[in-house]
């Protein structure tokens, strides 16, 4: 008889498991069932803000597989709007509830894959039913959102709240959008996700395309008019708006795994072995934005939201769960985004992660360019090198700059995850042409620049 494997959530870890599960086993070997409370499957909520922005017209072009492609291409059962809301490991059954007015629904399962995704961090103040504050998390929220935009007479003043990079990159979505913009940060700077010297970069040509950035500034709460938010009210005083962007962080989406006894990891994810196997118990996977993984620099858990690692350990856990071997290696915290044209990379530990992790260490920043001076379009490139004291391992990387600067990160995160030394790193035989780097790339200044101050 076939096995039943039910999966929680139709994202980025929930079907790349079912998908890879099916490539090894057929239909008559395991049936796959997958439950997803909202409207899509396998969309890409990264996209969201490049669809507000415009530059991509149509919310569709953000789904990567439809449930129809998934039943036909991979016979996978998909039940959209439909919420898991219990797990029984005892009986082995799920309880669903169809939010389209079905009822109640239960499906017994011999293999579960737990992908519920994160939750986004919502203060009290956000909890209002004032319209015109929106979240962009799924693609529902970017429906709610456009239509608001795309009102007439449309919105002129907007709010961010929140300088991560989702907040950041909903800022030049609203500026290209032709909306004022005001971003407000409780932290003194926003980008925290790179050191304060390196975020101030961010934070100039930030302000260089007219957002008003609001750091070190709490809010406290919304006014309305006629039931439509008006201001934003700070630690700092208020803010007039006619929309609200929230991008506070999120947190792993536990609470249906918690009720159910599933082990729960110091920083709020599910505890997966290697396999993506929820710790301890059988037949039970998860992976993405809900489990919590290895950080290969710290040896620390962490909590890294990425859809890279999502897809990746959902693939793991579905290789495992076909009948073949595979693990997830853990991560070492390599992240881009872009301000407009200014691009922004990130791999390994930044200063304080350094600190916190008990590494001595050196750190040091190299203005270059990232084409020949005299080539057309040269612009600045700030590479910034953390390396431990004495050994001199590449500890973590930071690059600010325009074109070409953020995909530069890569040959730092190869050199990272391969604990090289910034001694190491001179030598490497990297490409050079004047359209591309000066005839020393970035990369090898700052490594240059890494060798001298620990020689210090
Ligand atoms: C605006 C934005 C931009 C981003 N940009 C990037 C980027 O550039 N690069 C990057 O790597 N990552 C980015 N991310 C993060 C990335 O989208 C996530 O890490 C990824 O989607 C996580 O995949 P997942 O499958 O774990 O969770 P999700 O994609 O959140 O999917 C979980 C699914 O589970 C469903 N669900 C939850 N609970 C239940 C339940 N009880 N019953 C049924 N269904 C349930 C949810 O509806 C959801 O569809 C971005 C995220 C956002 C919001």
């Amino acid at each position: 008889m076939a096995e039943r494997m039910i999966v929680i959530g139709g994202d980025a870890a929930g079907m790349a498991a079912a998908a890879q599960a099916r490539r090894s086993r057929g239909r008559d070997d395991l049936e796959i069932v997958a439950f997803e409370r909202g409207h899509f499957t396998s969309y890409s909520a990264c996209g969201i803000p490049y669809w507000i922005s415009g530059l991509v017209p149509d919310r569709d072009q953000l789904i990567a597989r439809d449930p129809a492609t998934h039943r036909e291409k991979f016979d996978i059962d998909v039940r959209l709007r439909h919420e898991v809301v219990a797990i029984d490991l005892d009986r082995r059954e799920v309880t669903a509830v169809d939010l389209a007015g079905g009822g109640e629904v239960r499906e017994p399962f011999d293999i579960l894959m737990h992908a519920t995704g994160a939750v986004p961090t919502t203060p009290d103040w956000a909890r209002t039913d004032v319209a015109g504050v929106f979240g962009v998390q799924t693609l529902d929220d970017g429906s709610a959102l456009r239509s608001w935009l795309d009102a007439d007479p449309p919105p002129q003043r907007a709010v961010v709240v929140g300088g991560g990079y989702i907040g950041v990159e909903m800022a030049e979505a609203l500026v290209l959008r032709g909306l004022s913009v005001t971003l407000v940060e409780r932290a003194e700077q926003p980008m925290s996700t790179v050191d304060p010297d390196m975020a101030r970069l961010v934070t100039d040509a930030m302000r260089g395309l007219g957002v008003d950035i609001r750091a070190g500034v709490q809010v406290t709460g919304l006014s309305e008019h006629d039931g439509r938010v008006d201001a934003v009210q700070t630690d700092a005083g208020s803010i007039p708006t006619d929309v609200v962007v929230l991008g506070l962080g999120v947190r792993p989406n536990t609470a249906l795994a918690e009720a159910a006894g599933l082990p729960i990891g110091t920083t709020g994810g599910l505890r997966v072995d290697r396999q993506m196997r929820v710790a301890g118990v059988p037949g039970v996977w998860a992976g993405g934005d809900c489990v919590e993984t290895l950080h290969r620099v710290s040896g620390m858990p962490v909590h890294v939201p990425l859809g890279t690692h999502a897809n990746k350990q959902g693939r793991v856990a579905g290789i495992n769960i076909g009948g073949g071997y595979a693990t997830f290696a853990g991560v070492i915290g390599t992240a881009v985004t872009k301000v407009c044209d200014l691009e922004v990379g990130r791999t390994g530990l930044r200063e304080r992660d350094a600190l916190a992790a008990g590494f001595e260490f050196v750190s040091v920043i190299a203005k270059s360019t990232n084409r020949a001076g005299y080539y057309p379009g040269a612009r600045p490139m700030t590479v910034k090198l953390i390396a431990e004291r004495p050994s001199g391992r590449l500890l973590g990387a930071q690059i600010v700059g325009w074109s070409e600067a953020a995909k530069r990160i890569d040959t730092l995160a190869v050199a990272l995850w391969n604990r090289m030394t910034v001694d190491d790193m001179t030598a490497l035989d990297l490409g050079y042409a004047p359209p591309y780097s000066p005839a020393w790339d970035p990369v090898l200044v700052a490594a240059r620049k890494a060798v001298d101050a620990l020689a210090r």
